[in-house]
């Protein structure tokens, strides 16, 4: 095939990020927008020897499997891939890319691949959100989502996953920009003020926190602005983040309050959290009580346990787990974080833990080489990139009976689950959860003992 030919493809698969495949005599294509079972028209846009990119033109039959997105931009978007794929099918196909990376990067075979767990209801999930806020062509400001992986913004103030209250909010902002003529940022020429709207609320509290992210120390008017948004319902947190930074990082480090607290409060499980702008906080807050209440029946806990939650973040983790251990100690790389974790332990009630600032492969290994005492129990959430060899091996030395480890990509979770089976730990089961219903990614919990 070559750029620009057309032709007429019966998709018969997906790839992990939820592309359409299609094979013409050998030749594999990989279609965006399209799902398993459409015949599709399509126009190559990149061709190689063996496979290529095409774009869908039209459809010429629609899979069953295909429902009508909820969202109006939801093509142009890119925020979710599936969309367009039936709710049902989405899980399968989760659930097909969490066993084809144990299988084929881990090499596990004897093993339990629990059915994942779904939503009930997959829209309106997400607790935070942060809009980039721009001109479009005619010169209007708008908020809305940056396109598949480009800085051009879609206006979309009213996500379907995100929560109602994200529309008025930024009709507000909005409007009072253009009132006062404060310029939405502008990133080719590293002007302007305004940058993103960060909005959060909290699942359980109902508490709403906006922090405007803002390229420069001050918001004219500011007052003004804080005075409006004060009156929406739930309204807690109203604060500036200053970056200034010719940079694809959202929030600044300076947090200055504008109206209320610096920060909202909300729960998972009996536990209460402080949640900051700058902290890391699940965002699908019914997914992620499931996903923990399985961490903590695999960790199965009785209340003599020494555990470890390495990347505990503001110790989420940790706190839900202490209640039932002995002692919890958690190792997380950013200070706020555990500034927050150890407040958090604090306004709990909470006394048997511990939190360490810095990289979990150095801190770790470093406090067992001090005092070698084993751990009953270790529970890793890292990043996307897994975790460090180091770390790794510093978890086999300290005998722990049981893993718990909690993803985001299942293919270096298959990686770790590999090199921690050649060192005496049997993964025994995996549960994948839906964390982030309507897109490719799926989050897991897997127990692993020594055998
Ligand atoms: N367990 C927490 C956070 C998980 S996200 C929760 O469920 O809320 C992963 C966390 O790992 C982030 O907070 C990130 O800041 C932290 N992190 C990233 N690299 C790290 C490293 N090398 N050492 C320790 N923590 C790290």
């Amino acid at each position: 095939m070559n750029k620009n030919d057309t032709a007429i493809v019966t998709i018969t698969d997906m790839n992990q990020d939820g592309e359409g495949i299609g094979k013409l005599d050998g030749y594999t294509l990989f279609i965006k927008d399209t799902v398993i079972g459409d015949v599709a028209e399509v126009k190559v846009i990149k061709a190689k020897k063996t496979y290529g990119y095409a774009r869908l033109m039209r459809l010429v039959t629609p899979s069953e499997k295909r429902v009508e997105p909820l969202c109006p931009v939801a093509r142009q978007c890119g925020g979710c891939q599936l969309q367009a794929y039936d709710y049902k099918e989405q899980l399968l196909f989760k659930e097909n890319k969490v066993r084809n990376n144990l299988e084929r990067i881990g090499k596990l075979s004897d093993y339990e691949l629990l059915p994942i767990i779904g939503m009930e209801e997959p829209w309106h999930y997400r607790n935070k959100a942060q809009f980039p806020v721009g001109r479009d062509r005619e010169g209007n400001i708008i908020a809305g989502f940056y396109a598949g992986r480009t800085h051009s913004i879609i206006e979309n103030e009213d996500c379907m996953l995100g929560v109602k209250e994200n529309r008025q909010i930024l009709r507000i902002v909005k409007s009072f920009m253009q009132e006062y003529k404060i310029e939405p940022y502008n990133e080719e020429s590293h002007s302007g003020l305004v940058r993103h709207v960060l909005i959060r609320k909290g699942y359980h509290t109902g508490e709403i926190m906006v922090c405007l992210v803002i390229n420069g120390g001050k918001l004219p008017h500011g007052d003004v602005l804080a005075e409006r948004l004060s009156k929406l319902p739930g309204m807690k947190s109203i604060t500036l983040s200053r970056n200034e930074e010719k940079t694809n990082v959202i929030l600044g480090k300076e947090l200055k309050k504008l109206w209320g607290e610096a920060v909202i409060e909300d729960r998972i499980g009996d536990v209460t959290f402080e949640i900051s702008p700058l902290s890391f906080f699940q965002v699908n807050p019914v997914q992620t009580e499931k996903l923990y209440g399985k961490a903590l029946e695999y960790a199965g806990l009785t209340g003599n346990e020494t555990v470890w939650d390495l990347y505990c973040g503001i110790g989420t983790i940790s706190l839900f787990l202490a209640r039932k251990a002995k002692k919890v100690y958690g190792v997380e790389i950013v200070p706020a974080a555990i500034e927050n974790a150890k407040r958090n332990a604090q306004r709990n009630g909470i006394l048997n833990t511990e939190f360490f600032v810095g990289k979990a492969e150095e801190v770790f290994p470093a406090w067992y080489e001090k005092h070698k005492e084993r751990a009953d129990v270790i529970v890793v959430d890292p990043p996307r990139k897994g975790c460090d060899e180091t770390l790794l091996r510093t978890m086999v030395q300290m005998q722990p009976d049981r893993i718990v480890y909690v993803s985001c990509d299942s293919a270096t979770l298959a990686r770790d689950l590999g090199i921690l089976s050649q060192n005496g730990y049997h993964t025994e089961r995996v549960q994948p959860v839906d964390m982030v219903p309507q897109t490719v990614s799926v989050e897991c919990v897997a127990l692993l003992k020594r055998v």
